[in-house]
């Protein structure tokens, strides 16, 4: 491991928290050193206060920020002397301790300062920085962990056996690290937790952990602990219904949809295929930290009822020993080992679903070098219980804001680089769905940087190429609930008698067949939608009130309006519902230039403005507008409807 001290670049960090962001961020860019969320660093200030009072002022890291993106507001500042006193407590239950912290904030709006803030306040030093390092936590779990801690560092760290984080860990640092501490004291392990530096400067602190870590890292290569192959594994085609099925039975032990991402990578493959995996993974994770995202242990296989009484009886066993009543977490697994999937994440959110991931990743190292070391063991499942039910993690589950509706669920969304497919992917995402979008247009591939979008460039009219983005959705997110059949064409102008039949068939190929063959790509998926399949289709005023000169689109939206029909009849015994949309008139899209839209209101005798509202209401319908109605349709307001035909034109004579 390198320092990523870099002169040119710190001395952008300007102010007197400059050097303490820029040096935390470099710990967070470095995954092996801290995950999502991991590690806290802080800096000790003298501070004036209005009266001219000089006292010391912790920074610490705020909960929420992430290292790798943290700015000087993600720092909370603490009264020092206050919070340091807490620490010699003989008792303080943990949500205390979190309302005097933020009692004692000295300023209006911080972040809710680390659960670790009296572990930091207690060390006698001006910076410290708090990594989950994957070398520590590999020896650590190994047999003689404190032993071998020693014969790495000597008196140049002091060894902490693990307590948990909060209140009890600080106040027997607080007892012990004083006793223990020698001259050349630069560092403190945590067993099965993660590692301390501290020093005068942000510079030597970072330069400290990367030292202290890259020691670990020696000590296992010399031990031949270091890089650990897998057995090689070849990957099986992947079966996109298994798992939706999968997704399906997760989702129902949850309660609720869960995303869930595969990844049948030779790295999960090999582990989920190892001998040993149903040792070397079932027995905890790599620091009770982890037990947020992941729950204690991976499922193996697919066994999803097994898991989760297996799961209930774990809770049952352990809240028993509990002072206070604790709640029980949905049963459902966060991750799977299979020997075909590789890792399967699961999630309500694609940020959660890859969060797991990245943890199981950076597990795999730690189990395997522990494993090569003389034989991974991880903390007993009670400590990983009392983090799991931690009085602050239960407090999180009476906050009642309700998540957005789509929540854990997948939509795919056709012709979604512009127009009113584009604004449906905005409305979706906007109700927590995670979204495919699917285009011709290159542009989809960029049209978000988010980990709920995934765009993908798609000629609908090829049914391998539909087959191919299907699967990629499935192995992003799981499976797909809802469709919104946006894609279509609007030929030229061109009266009955020229119609040329290459343009007639286009427009039955693109406005009618590529959406049949969409949808039976998706059937069997939208059949294990946790709750039930639902359909949009996007059609046209058209349908109702064909218009002359539009001869081959009109016949084209009527023959996909009665394929909707029949596709109710037929698929209601799936929990498939099916709706269709009529817009009229929507301008903000790329169909409609300036140009377009003036000569059109000048053939009216109109002006653009009252062109565009030219209806009963006198309204102007925007692409929003038909996206809301599209994500409504697949929401509970719509829930007992199917084969519905709604307009949102803004009121036309000839559809009345
Ligand atoms: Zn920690």
């Amino acid at each position: 491991m390198k320092s990523l001290w870099n002169s040119a670049e710190a001395a952008k960090f300007s102010g007197p928290l400059g050097p303490r962001v820029y040096t935390s961020r470099l710990l967070g860019r470095d995954k092996s050193l801290v995950l999502h969320g991991g590690g806290n660093t802080s800096v000790k200030l003298s501070e004036k206060n209005l009266f001219g009072e000089r006292g010391e002022v912790l920074y610490v890291k705020g909960s929420g920020w992430d290292l790798e993106t943290i700015e000087a507001a993600g720092f909370s500042p603490v009264k020092l002397d206050y919070v340091r006193r807490l620490a010699s407590l003989r008792a303080l239950s943990d949500p205390r301790m979190v309302n005097e912290l933020a009692s004692h904030t000295l300023q209006a709006g911080a972040p809710a300062p680390s659960v670790e803030t009296l572990l930091h306040a207690i060390l006698p030093y001006k910076y410290a920085d708090h990594t989950h390092a994957d070398a520590v936590l590999s020896i650590s779990n190994a047999p003689d962990g404190a032993r071998r801690m020693r014969d790495i560092y000597g008196d140049r760290v002091v060894v902490i056996p693990y307590v948990m984080a909060g209140f009890d860990l600080a106040a027997y640092c607080a007892r012990e690290f004083p006793r223990r501490r020698k001259k050349n004291t630069v560092g403190m392990v945590l067993l099965s937790h993660g590692i301390f530096s501290f020093a005068a400067s942000a510079r030597e602190s970072y330069e400290l952990m990367i030292e202290l870590v890259s020691m670990a890292e020696r000590y296992l290569k010399s031990k031949k602990a270091w890089t650990i192959g897998l057995p090689p594994a070849a990957q099986r085609g992947f079966e996109r219904e298994e798992v939706a099925r999968l997704r399906h039975d997760a989702s129902k032990a949850a309660g609720f949809p869960l995303l869930c991402r595969s990844h049948p990578t030779p790295r999960f493959l090999g582990f989920a295929r190892h001998p040993a995996v149903a040792r070397l993974s079932q027995s905890g994770p790599a620091t009770p930290d982890h037990v947020i995202w992941t729950k204690p242990l991976p499922m193996l296989g697919r066994d999803v009822e097994a898991f989760s009484s297996s799961y209930r009886k774990y809770f049952g066993r352990n809240s028993k020993k509990t002072r206070e009543p604790k709640t029980m977490l949905d049963p459902a697994p966060r991750m799977a080992l299979d020997r075909d999937l590789g890792l399967a994440a699961f999630g309500l959110t694609a940020r959660e679903t890859g969060i797991v991931a990245d943890i199981y990743d950076h597990t795999i190292d730690v189990i395997l070098r522990a494993e090569a070391l003389g034989g991974w063991t991880a903390l007993d499942e009670r400590h990983t219980f009392d983090i799991e039910y931690w009085d602050l993690e239960q407090a999180k589950l009476k906050k009642t804001d309700k998540p957005p509706a789509f929540t854990g669920e997948v939509v795919v969304v056709t012709g979604a680089a512009s127009g009113i497919g584009k604004a449906c992917a905005e409305s979706f995402l906007k109700r927590g769905a995670a979204v495919v979008g699917l285009d011709r247009n290159p542009a989809i591939e960029d049209l978000w940087q988010r980990p709920d979008f995934l765009g993908l460039v798609c000629d609908l009219t090829k049914e391998k190429e539909i087959a191919a983005v299907v699967d990629r959705a499935v192995k992003q997110f799981g499976g797909v609930d809802m469709l919104v059949l946006n894609a279509g064409i609007f030929p030229a102008s061109q009266s009955v008698q020229d119609i040329g039949s290459d343009m007639w068939r286009k427009a039955m190929t693109v406005n009618v067949e590529a959406n049949l063959l969409v949808m039976q790509a998706c059937h069997g998926l939208l059949k294990l939608a946790p709750r039930g399949g639902r359909i949009v289709v996007i059609g046209s005023k058209n349908v109702p009130a064909p218009g002359p000169g539009a001869a081959a689109y009109s016949a084209s939206k009527a023959a996909m309006n009665q394929l909707a029909r029949v596709t109710a009849l037929e698929w209601g015994k799936n929990g498939i519902r099916i709706n269709t949309i009529h817009p009229n008139a929507v301008y903000d899209t790329a169909l409609w230039t300036d140009a377009l839209l003036a000569s059109r209101a000048k053939a009216y005798k109109l002006s653009v403005e009252a062109y565009k509202k030219n209806n009963l209401l006198k309204t102007e319908v925007t692409s929003r507008d038909v996206a809301e109605l599209a994500a409504e349709m697949c929401g509970p307001l719509f829930a007992k409807t199917t084969a519905a035909q709604v307009p949102v034109d803004g009121g036309n004579e000839r559809v009345v």
